[in-house]
C-alpha cells in the first residue's frame, strides 16, 4: 500500500530490519523471514543488516527508512550493547523515527529503562503472527509518515495530488503549456513534471497566502518561528537581499541615523538608499591577510558611537543624533561571529533595534558550539520588551537546504517594536504578489530538517569534516616545515588546550573531539598572532570551524610582505583547472565552505589538489601543461613561463606595488561623506553624473559605491569623496588598476569601476550636484 501523492511521486514505505539470524536456520530466523515476506506484500520495501556496524551506517547515510526493527540480541559485544549502539546511533539524528525491538517476552523484564523510552514498541516474533506485527508496524510507519512533511510542503503535495485542473495563474497550467512546444517540451523534460504542478499562484486559496501570512504558508512562518528561535518569522522569496531592504525601510526612514557596519552587503546600502537614512559607519578589522575581523567592542560603545555621529558633516542640526537602527554582519564572510549577548551588553541600549545580517549562517542556532554567538540564541519568551529588538536575516540557500533566493527574516520584539501590521507595509513592497512555492516550500523544509535532533546531527558532520580537513592540512604544513619546506596551512589558533591535560598542544594534535564541541578552540583571545586583529575582548570574537580559509605563502607575521610569496589567485586558477570551485580568493587567502551539503571525504581530493600545486610548483611545471586554458587565453604573456615563474612575476607585482599595504591603508580611514547615499542615488536618476577617470578625480564625489572583490568591503559609498590625488583611496585603486595591466587574466572585480582600454572610470556627481561647488547665493 504504497502512498501515490500524485502521478509520478511515491515515497515508498522502507523499513530497515537489523537482525543477525535472517539467513539461519533458526525459530527465530525462519520467523523473522516470514515477517518479511508480509511486510513484502503489503508493498513495504525492506532494507537488510545483519549487523550492528551495518545497521547503524544504514540509518545515519539512507534518509529513506521509515522505521526500524532492530534485533535486541543482536551478537557482538557483551548483553545487548550492541543492539543499544544503535539505539542511540539513530536517536543522535533523528528522535521521531518508529522503532521496533524484536525480543523474547521473557527478555523485556531485563530491558534497562533508557532502551524502553527510546524504542516505541516491542516484536515478540516467536508469539505474534506475521500478519498481526506487520499490520502494527505499517500503522507506526503511516503515524510517522503524516507528520514527516512540514505544514506548507504537505499542503503543497496533497494539493498538487487533488486538484487536476486549474483556471488560474500560472499560464503554463500545471506545465501543460510547455507541451505543445520543441523547447518547452525540453523545457518540462528536464525541470520534471512536480515542479510544474506545483507551481502554483497566489489565487490558489488552500495553501494561503504568504502576503497575508495565512493558511499553510503562515503556519510554515510560525513553525519556522519556534524552530529558528523568533517571536515572528517572514519568509522572503527574494534572497536576504530583499530581506535587508525590507528591514531597513520598515525601520528607518529619511534624516534618521543609522548605524552600519561598513563590512556589510551591497543590500545594506540599498536599504539605506531607499529610505533616506543617513549612514555612520561602524569600521570592522582588518588583519595583515586583509582578513575581515569584527568591529572593536570600544568601537561600539556609546560614547565612542555619539562622537562618530557627530563627526558625520551629514548630521547637521535638526537631525536626531539618536541612532534608530544598527546593521552588522554576523558571522563575517570569513566566518568571525560575535557574541551577540556582550555586542547587546556593550551597545547598553544607546540603539533600539538590533538587526544581525546572519546571510551565512543559519544553521547556528542548531549547535551549540555557536551558543550565544547568533541573533536569536536562547529562548524567544525570554526576550522581554526592556531588551533591544532584534532582527536577523538568513539566506536559507546558502549554508542550509533551500532553493536559490530562499530566505527568512527573524524579530524578536523587544524596545521600540515594529508592530506585524506596520512591518508587513515594508514586507509587501518589496515582495512579489506571485512568490514562487518551491522556495517557499524549500524554506519549510529547511525548517523541519534542523528540528529536533536533525539539526545537531547534520551540523555536527559539517564540522567533523571542516575539522579534519584543518588538521590534516596543518599535520602535512608542520611535517613540511621540519624539512625546510613551504607548504599551505589552515587561518585558526596555532595551538589547543587540551581538556584532560591542560597543557598546550599543536592543533594538528588536537583531540579532534574536543575541536568539534569545545568553543574554546576557536574563540580569538587578545593579541594572539594568528588571528592578527589586536587586542580584542576576550571570548567576544570566535572563528567558524566550518569556514575554512587556507593561506598561501607570502604574509610575514608583522605583516610585511616576504621575500617570496605564492598569491593566492593563481592556486585558485590551479584549482578550477583541476574542477575545484572555491568560495573566495584574496591575495594569499582561500575560502572554502563546509556546508550540510558536504560529502563525508570529499575534503580528500582537495588535500590532494594542493599536495599537487606545491608538485607542479616546485618543479615549475610549464603552464601550457598545468593552467592550458589560461596559457591559451594569454599566448603573449604566458609564453614559455612555468607555474613558479607566472608566481613570481605576481608576487613580484605585489610586493612592488604595495598592493597589501596600501589595502590596509585604504580601508583604514572613512571617506568623508558629502551627501548621503539617497542623495547620491536622486543624482543618478537626473542624469547629473559623468564617467571620470582616475587621473582627473581627485576630490570629485562618487554616484555609486565603489567595492573591489576581494574583499568586497565598499570601498567608497555613493556620495562620498574619493579624497586627494595622492590619498590613501586613490593610491589604492591605482596600485589595481596597474596590477591588472599586467596581469590580465587575474584582474580585479571592482563593483562602481568601469574598465575601459585597462583604464578605470568611476561614476561621480557633476560639478553642478557637487554641494561643495554650488555656488553661494548673491
Ligand atoms: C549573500 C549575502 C546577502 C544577500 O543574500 P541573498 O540571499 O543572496 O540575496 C546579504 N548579506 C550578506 C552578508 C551576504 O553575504
Amino acid at each position: 500500500m504504497a502512498v501515490t501523492t500524485q502521478p509520478g511521486w511515491r515515497l515508498g514505505l522502507r523499513i530497515l530490519i537489523i537482525h543477525d539470524e535472517l539467513t539461519r536456520d533458526t525459530a527465530t530466523g525462519a520467523a523473522a523471514r516470514r515477517l518479511i515476506s508480509e511486510l513484502e506484500s503489503r508493498d513495504v520495501d525492506i532494507v537488510r543488516a545483519s549487523s550492528a556496524t551495518e545497521g547503524g551506517a544504514l540509518t545515519a547515510s539512507d534518509a529513506s527508512i521509515q522505521c526500524v526493527l532492530l534485533d535486541w540480541d543482536l551478537a557482538g559485544e557483551v548483553g545487548h550493547e550492541s543492539a543499544s549502539r544503535v539505539l542511540v546511533r539513530i536517536r543522535e539524528h533523528n528522535n521521531r523515527l518508529p522503532i521496533f525491538l524484536i525480543a523474547d517476552r521473557s527478555a523485556i523484564a531485563a530491558v534497562p529503562l533508557a532502551v524502553m523510552q527510546q524504542s516505541n514498541d516491542f516484536i515478540w516474533l516467536l508469539e505474534d503472527t506475521p500478519d498481526f506485527i506487520s499490520g502494527r508496524i505499517v500503522a507506526a510507519t503511516e503515524r510517522y509518515r503524516e507528520h514527516l512533511l512540514p505544514p506548507m510542503f504537505g499542503a503543497l503535495v496533497r494539493f498538487a495530488k487533488v486538484y487536476e485542473y486549474s483556471w488560474h495563474t500560472p499560464g503554463h497550467t500545471g506545465g501543460v503549456a510547455f507541451l505543445k512546444s520543441p523547447a518547452g517540451r525540453a523545457f518540462f523534460e528536464f525541470f520534471g513534471e512536480n515542479l510544474l504542478r506545483s507551481d502554483l499562484s497566489i489565487s490558489v486559496g488552500e495553501l494561503g497566502s504568504l502576503l497575508d501570512h495565512s493558511g499553510p504558508i503562515g503556519d510554515s512562518e510560525r513553525y519556522a518561528a519556534g524552530v529558528f528561535g523568533a517571536h515572528r518569522t517572514y519568509y522572503v522569496t527574494n534572497g536576504s537581499s530583499t530581506s535587508n531592504r525590507i528591514i531597513l525601510t520598515a525601520s528607518v526612514t529619511r534624516d534618521q541615523v543609522a548605524l552600519c557596519d561598513r563590512n556589510c552587503h551591497k543590500s545594506v546600502e540599498h536599504g539605506m538608499t531607499l529610505s533616506g537614512a543617513i549612514p555612520t559607519y561602524l569600521m570592522p578589522s582588518r588583519n595583515r591577510y586583509g582578513i575581515i575581523g569584527p568591529i572593536h567592542a570600544a568601537s561600539l560603545a556609546p560614547a565612542f558611537v555619539r562622537q562618530l555621529i557627530t563627526e558625520n558633516p551629514l548630521v547637521h542640526e535638526g537631525i536626531d543624533p539618536k541612532p534608530a537602527h544598527v546593521v552588522i554582519t554576523n558571522s563575517t564572510y570569513d566566518g568571525l561571529c560575535y557574541n551577540v549577548t556582550r555586542v547587546e551588553e556593550i551597545l547598553d541600549g544607546g540603539v533600539d533595534r538590533l538587526h544581525f545580517d546572519e546571510a551565512w549562517y543559519g544553521y547556528a542556532r542548531f549547535n551549540p558550539i555557536y551558543r550565544q554567538r547568533f541573533a536569536m540564541n536562547g529562548a524567544s519568551e525570554a526576550h522581554g520588551a526592556t531588551r533591544p529588538t532584534i532582527f536577523a536575516t538568513q539566506s536559507t540557500h546558502k549554508l542550509l537546504a533551500a532553493l536559490s533566493q530562499a530566505s527568512m527574516i527573524h524579530v524578536r520584539d523587544g524596545r521600540n517594536p515594529i508592530s506585524h501590521s506596520r512591518f508587513n507595509e515594508a514586507f509587501m513592497m518589496h515582495a512579489s504578489t506571485s512568490p514562487q512555492y518551491a522556495i517557499i516550500a524549500s524554506n519549510d523544509v529547511s525548517a523541519a530538517m534542523m528540528d529536533g535532533a536533525g539539526g545537531e546531527h547534520l551540523t555536527t558532520e559539517s564540522i567533523c569534516e571542516a575539522v579534519a580537513f584543518r588538521q590534516v592540512m596543518a599535520r602535512l604544513s608542520s611535517d613540511f616545515a621540519k624539512q625546510g619546506e613551504w607548504f599551505f596551512d589552515g587561518w585558526q589558533p596555532q595551538s589547543v588546550h587540551d581538556a584532560v591535560s591542560g597543557v598546550s598542544v599543536p592543533f594538528y594534535a588536537a583531540s579532534p573531539e574536543q575541536l568539534v564541541t569545545d568553543p574554546d578552540c576557536w574563540v580569538l583571545h587578545p593579541d594572539e598572532l594568528w588571528h592578527g586583529f589586536g587586542a580584542l575582548e576576550d571570548g567576544y570574537c570566535m572563528l567558524d570551524p566550518i569556514k575554512v580559509s587556507i593561506l598561501t605563502p607570502g604574509v610575514e607575521g608583522d605583516g610585511r610582505m616576504a621575500k617570496h610569496g605564492i598569491p593566492a589567485p593563481l592556486v585558485t586558477a590551479y584549482l578550477d583547472q583541476q574542477g575545484i570551485e572555491v568560495e573566495k580568493t584574496t591575495d594569499f587567502t582561500i575560502l572554502f565552505l563546509f556546508s550540510i551539503g558536504i560529502t563525508k571525504g570529499k575534503w580528500g581530493t582537495l588535500v590532494s589538489a594542493f599536495l599537487g600545486f606545491k608538485r607542479d610548483y616546485d618543479a615549475n611545471a610549464p603552464l601550457l601543461q598545468v593552467l592550458p586554458r589560461l596559457a591559451a587565453a594569454n599566448p603573449k604573456t604566458y609564453e614559455g613561463m612555468g607555474l613558479k615563474d607566472v608566481g613570481d612575476a605576481m608576487f613580484g607585482t605585489m610586493r612592488e606595488l604595495q598592493t597589501l599595504k596600501l589595502l590596509d591603508m585604504a580601508f583604514s580611514t572613512l571617506p568623508r561623506p558629502e551627501v548621503n547615499p539617497s542623495g547620491a542615488y536622486e543624482s543618478l536618476v537626473r542624469g547629473n553624473v559623468e564617467a571620470v577617470a582616475l587621473d582627473h578625480i581627485a576630490q570629485r564625489t562618487v554616484a555609486t559605491a565603489v567595492v573591489p572583490y576581494p574583499p568586497g568591503i565598499p570601498l567608497l559609498m555613493p556620495g562620498e569623496g574619493i579624497g586627494a590625488d595622492d590619498g590613501v583611496v586613490l593610491s589604492y585603486l591605482r596600485a589595481l588598476e596597474a596590477y591588472d595591466r599586467q596581469h590580465p587574466s587575474f584582474t580585479h572585480d571592482i563593483h562602481g569601476v568601469e574598465v575601459v582600454d585597462g583604464c578605470y572610470r568611476i561614476l561621480c556627481l557633476t560639478a553642478t550636484t557637487r554641494p561643495s561647488a554650488v555656488p553661494a547665493v548673491g
